[in-house]
């Protein structure tokens, strides 16, 4: 039997955050616009982002927040639907926020306020919604409209129930992280199909796993917080680094992990506002023990491990830990350059399951700045987190889900 046929304007696959302001945008143009989800709960990543709270922009978004082969791309779309306008949005539905830290604002209540905003704009536009609706297969077909011999082009796109068609095809089918809500690898596969390059592809913003042999003693610690800088090459975060049972988390962790290349080290410094030198200059003939010392600046268990671990490293073990005064100042020299550089080789990430983001994702080379769409096939558009375009920690993506789902929705 034939399946039921479903005329749109534009239809747009992923019904997140990019794909609900590309509907919004497009609909209050007057387009004819159906979302559709494979989901039963589209939007999931929405509800459950910023510990519930969403941390939806950053007041001080700029193109240097992003990774990308293309470090301009986004500059186009971030300058036509800023921080102020996503916050407008929120103001003019009465939803409340406040900045948390660094630029980065959070709802003061739930994350669902933003779902319901999206929801309630989506309506007011027009959009039409189908989910959950499994995509089967997706056609592009070009064909003579009959009057004046003119061609025509159309999406033809199955799902099990019906066929739907369309000028415009959206794709906003978001990253691979955390597959259990929702995320699948669906965009990827619409653009191999259509011959569009995909940058290489990994879990970034995620905790790095240590080995236990290189490790074992600190992951019997889970919980401890420090206050490090975390660099890489050039990039350096400074913010609070955790111990976990598999290696390190945190934000600094979460952000360097965007940078990090498999196989190198990472360099943190345990003490970025102090110098441990100066420390132990001043304290020269101090009779205190070195952890007790240094306990007076970082989490005591941490320490107590991370001395006997670096006194063996600089084979200082025979010292053991010893009142500071006992140590020669070549010692105590090796000690403050350990803190201030302490190097951890990860042996791998948290994977998916534990990743806020994919690094990666559709070649922005193949896409208009100005529009996302794919510029050898005209009608096809990529937005959000599917394409190469990855923020850092602190409510980037939610910018770039809005920034480019206004950018397609301004054409579609
Ligand atoms: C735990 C966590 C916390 C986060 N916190 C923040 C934060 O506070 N601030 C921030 O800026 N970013 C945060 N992020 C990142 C942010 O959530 C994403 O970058 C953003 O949601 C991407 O938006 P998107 O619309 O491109 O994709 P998504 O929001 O992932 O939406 C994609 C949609 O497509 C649907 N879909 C997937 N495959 C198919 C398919 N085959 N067919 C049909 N539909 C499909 C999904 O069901 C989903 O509804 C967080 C991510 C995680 C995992």
């Amino acid at each position: 039997m034939r399946k039921p046929i479903r005329d749109s304007d534009v239809v747009i696959v992923g019904a997140g955050a990019a794909g609900m302001m590309c509907a919004i945008e497009a609909g209050k143009r007057g387009r004819s616009v159906l979302l559709v989800d494979h989901s039963p709960k589209p939007a999931e990543k929405i509800r459950i982002s910023g510990g519930g709270r969403c941390n939806f922009t950053n007041l001080y978004t700029h193109s240097e927040n992003f990774l990308s082969n293309n470090p301009h791309f986004c500059r186009s779309a971030l300058e036509r639907y800023k921080p102020f306008d996503i916050i407008a949005l929120l103001e003019k539905h009465g939803i409340r926020y406040h900045e948390k830290k660094l630029g980065q604002l959070f709802c003061d209540d739930s994350a669902q306020q933003i779902i319901d905003m999206l929801k309630k704009e989506c309506d007011f536009a027009g959009v039409a919604w189908q989910f959950p609706s499994l995509i089967t297969k997706i056609q592009y077909l070009k064909y003579d409209s009959g009057s004046q011999s003119k061609k025509c082009k159309r999406f033809l796109i199955d799902t099990e129930c019906n066929t739907l068609t369309a000028h415009s095809l959206v794709i906003a089918t978001g990253g691979l992280s955390i597959p259990q809500i929702g995320a699948s690898d669906f965009g990827y596969r619409v653009a191999r199909q259509f011959n569009i390059p995909v940058t290489a592809l990994r879990p970034s913003l995620v905790g790095l796993t240590v080995s236990p042999d290189n490790f074992a003693s600190f992951q019997n610690m889970p919980g401890i917080a420090i206050d490090a800088q975390v660099s890489w090459q050039h990039a350096a975060f400074r913010e609070n680094i955790l111990l976990t049972h598999r290696g390190l988390s945190g934000p600094a962790i979460l952000q360097i992990s965007s940078y990090w290349k498999p196989g190198t080290p990472i360099h943190i410094d345990l003490l970025p506002q102090l110098d441990m030198h100066d420390i132990f200059k001043s304290q020269r003939y101090c009779n205190q023990q070195l952890s007790n010392l240094l306990a007076n600046y970082l989490p005591k268990r941490f320490v107590q491990v991370w001395c006997d671990r670096v006194l063996t490293g600089l084979a200082l073990s025979h010292m053991g830990n010893k009142p500071v005064r006992q140590y020669q100042n070549t010692a105590l020299s090796q000690i403050a350059e350990q803190i201030r550089n302490w190097e951890v080789v990860p042996s791998g990430t948290m994977g998916y399951k534990k990743a806020e983001v994919t690094l990666g994702g559709v070649d922005t080379h193949a896409l208009s700045s100005k529009t996302m769409e794919v510029k050898q096939l005209p009608g096809l558009f990529f937005i959000g987190e599917v394409v190469d375009v990855t923020g850092q920690l602190g409510g980037f993506n939610f910018q770039w889900a809005w920034s480019s789902g206004h950018a397609a929705g301004q054409t579609v």
